[in-house]
């Protein structure tokens, strides 16, 4: 496990602050959901571990290590960060396979890794497939599939669910938590669903107006007022 501290960063847009000083320790829970409305903050501080987006201060540590600070830049091969976005993640005129491996050397494509991944997330099999051919669910699969081929140390999803219907959002909320926690990734997973956060993650961090407020057990956060 990867342990995250996120410490005292701030993140302006040009007057509009986005994050006004997050404090945040990932430590060794396996999966951390970031919790809060729409605008507080979420998205901005996902880019910022990820190293999309450059703190205007503070910094970000992953095994004790910066990855992003005011005058760090960690090139992407070296972070072992890898993003899920919302949706559209996957290339359209790859096939499966081919969007797994995208992010491998030569070398590791030759290997079983992209066969191991699609295993991983409930898609063995599926690699002569095209994206088109799969449902909402399956895409957002493959896309989970894709961030684990390199063995990231962390993984960050933002909102991977939100476009699926409900019924469908259980089944794959349990599946994919089960396949990162299974490649022994780091997980955090930003939302503004609170059934969303509260079923996932270990570890619950509450976020409002650019800080997070509260951080603890799924059990704490909803006991909470
Ligand atoms: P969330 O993910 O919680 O919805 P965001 O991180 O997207 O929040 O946004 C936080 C604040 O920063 C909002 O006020 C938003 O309008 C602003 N913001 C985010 N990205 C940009 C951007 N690229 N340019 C200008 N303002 C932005
Ligand atoms: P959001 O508001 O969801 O962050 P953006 O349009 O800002 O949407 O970013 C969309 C996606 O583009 C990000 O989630 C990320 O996967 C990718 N991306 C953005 N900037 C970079 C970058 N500098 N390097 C690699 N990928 C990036």
């Amino acid at each position: 496990m990867t342990d995250l501290v996120v410490r005292a960063v701030t993140k302006s847009y040009g007057a509009t602050p986005a994050l006004r000083g997050v404090d945040l320790d990932v430590g060794s829970a396996g999966f951390t959901a970031i919790l809060g409305p729409s605008g507080c903050g979420k998205t901005t501080l996902l880019r910022c571990i990820a190293g999309f987006e450059r703190p205007d201060a503070g910094e970000i540590l992953a095994d004790g290590q910066v990855v992003a600070g005011t005058s760090v830049h960690v090139p992407a091969h070296r972070r072992r960060i890898a993003v899920v976005p919302q949706e559209g993640a996957l290339f359209p005129h790859l096939s499966v396979a081919a969007n797994v491996g995208y992010g491998l050397t030569r070398e590791q494509r030759r290997t079983a890794r992209v066969d191991e991944v699609l295993e991983l997330v409930g898609l063995a099999g599926y690699g002569r497939r095209w994206p088109h051919e799969l449902s909402g669910g399956q895409q957002q699969r493959v896309a989970v599939a894709r961030a684990l081929a390199p063995r990231p140390r962390l993984v960050l999803l933002d909102e991977p669910f939100s476009a699926l219907d409900a019924a469908l959002r259980v089944e794959l909320r349990r599946d994919i938590r089960a396949a990162l926690l299974a490649a022994g990734a780091t997980v955090v997973l930003v939302t503004h669903d609170q059934d969303e956060a509260l079923s996932t993650a270990d570890q619950v961090a509450v976020m409002r107006d650019g800080v997070v407020v509260q951080v603890g057990a799924p059990v704490e956060v909803y006991r909470a007022p």
